[in-house]
């Protein structure tokens, strides 16, 4: 797990994994894959997948097949064609919290009359939060377990690559990449590690732990992770933030931090750590705007997640005024489910944005956040990582504008197949 580059396409395409059912759900119908040969052309394609196809970044909506041989598209081939199905690419999450999976329904606060004072940092915020509370007393092959079925839901999803903050130090990074092996599904993990014990200093803590110690497992999770993924400026000491920020990228690892969700306080410790990720930004202003487009570092925004836990909405279309890549993470599973199409419905709706904006921020631009190049978009080159959904449901049918369709009213259900 070294991150994406050219040289990751042979490792990929031999994860490439045709559609399949769900051994543990019925939810997927069939759809058209089918061996052809292309006379005259003097070359076989293991696959054509024919349909309304959501073709380039910014989608250019055409009628046609697509050719895929190896896993990568060989070429996209407009022409009038039977089917009516809709092929979209699969969606880049790039932020999740998986290992917390196994907690579906907190309590999101006090109860005060018919409202819920959310607390956010009650929630979430290491080390006493509850979440935090709670991993503590799940042991590895249990979070294996939850995982795995996280995985499951992340692929039903349209999902093609997720970008984890995985807690739990190096046996929480380990315990991801066990979880996605053992579902068998082509579905790539970005895995931003996490040291167990976040409490560094100088000299050792009452557990006998060191900064020796907080520095080893760094420099081991960075063996086996993408990336390295705080939970905030605040949490940790200067001196601390600097020498992470500099072993990730000695390593050519990312390094993501959290900053701006609750409050401003964390931005600016953040960005002096030139991240090669920024989660959330809500409360970022105009200046620290600014320096994230200077420093030219991509956006995470996690609008549900932001609206469960009341922190406010982030400042998208200044965002986007700056030109900074904005992609959609649908945050901690135990605040969310991982439902890139409601994001897409949420952006459009709560911001004005445009169907291709949106459409971008939920596939390309979180290729591009994550750097990886191979997927994001369907094109002749790049792989086949694609959704076919069925223009025909009773949600879908009667739809003129195929990506008006799909970015506000398109959902999980409509999936037919993934390729
Ligand atoms: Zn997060």
């Amino acid at each position: 797990m070294s991150g994406f580059d050219e040289s990751d396409f042979d490792r990929v395409s031999q994860l490439i994994a045709r559609t399949e059912k769900d051994p543990k759900s019925d939810s997927f119908d069939s759809f058209e894959a089918r061996l052809v040969r292309q006379d005259g052309k003097d070359c076989l394609y293991d696959c054509v997948v024919s349909g309304i196809i959501f073709a380039g970044e910014d989608p250019h909506i055409i009628s046609g097949n697509i050719y895929i041989e190896n896993g990568i598209i060989q070429e996209i081939e407009e022409r009038p064609v039977n089917s009516k199905n809709w092929i979209v690419p699969r969606f880049i999450n790039t932020h999740t919290h998986i290992g917390d999976s196994f907690l579906k329904d907190p309590a999101l606060g006090v109860p005060n009359g018919h409202v819920v004072e959310k607390n956010l940092d009650a929630l979430v915020r290491p080390p006493n939060g509850l979440k935090h509370q709670m991993l503590a007393q799940i042991g590895f092959e249990e979070s294996v377990e939850f995982m795995e079925s996280a995985v499951w839901e992340l692929f039903q999803n349209g999902i093609g690559v997720f970008a984890d903050f995985r807690e739990s130090g190096l046996e929480g990074s380990v315990a991801l990449l066990k979880a996605v092996q053992n579902t068998g599904k082509d579905i790539f993990p970005f895995v931003f590690g996490r040291p167990q014990n976040l409490s560094c200093s100088r000299s050792p803590d009452s557990k006998g732990h060191s900064m020796d110690d907080f520095f080893t497992e760094i420099r081991d999770i960075l063996e086996v992770a993408d990336g390295i993924g705080l939970s905030g400026a605040n949490d940790m000491d200067e001196y601390v933030l600097t020498k992470i920020a500099s072993k990730t990228k000695m390593k050519r690892k990312k390094l993501a931090i959290h900053a701006g969700e609750k409050d401003a306080s964390d931005i600016e410790a953040a960005l002096s750590l030139s991240p090669g990720l920024l989660i959330h930004m809500t409360h970022a202003g105009g200046n620290e705007l600014q320096k994230t487009a200077d420093k030219n570092i991509p956006i995470s925004i996690c609008v549900r997640s932001n609206l469960t836990t009341g922190v406010g909405l982030p400042p998208v279309l200044k965002m986007l005024d700056q030109e900074i890549c904005v992609s959609i993470g649908t945050d901690n599973m135990m605040l969310n489910s991982p439902d890139m199409f409601e994001e897409m419905h949420f952006l459009s709706r709560l911001y004005g944005l445009s169907d291709s904006t949106v459409f971008k921020m939920a596939t390309s631009n979180g290729a591009k956040a994550l750097g990886c190049r191979f997927t994001g978009s369907i094109e002749a080159g790049k792989k086949a990582d694609m959704l076919v959904l069925n223009s025909k449901s009773l949600n879908l049918k009667n739809i003129k504008d195929p990506l008006a369709g799909f970015v506000r009213r398109a959902g999980k259900d409509d999936i037919l197949g993934i390729v």
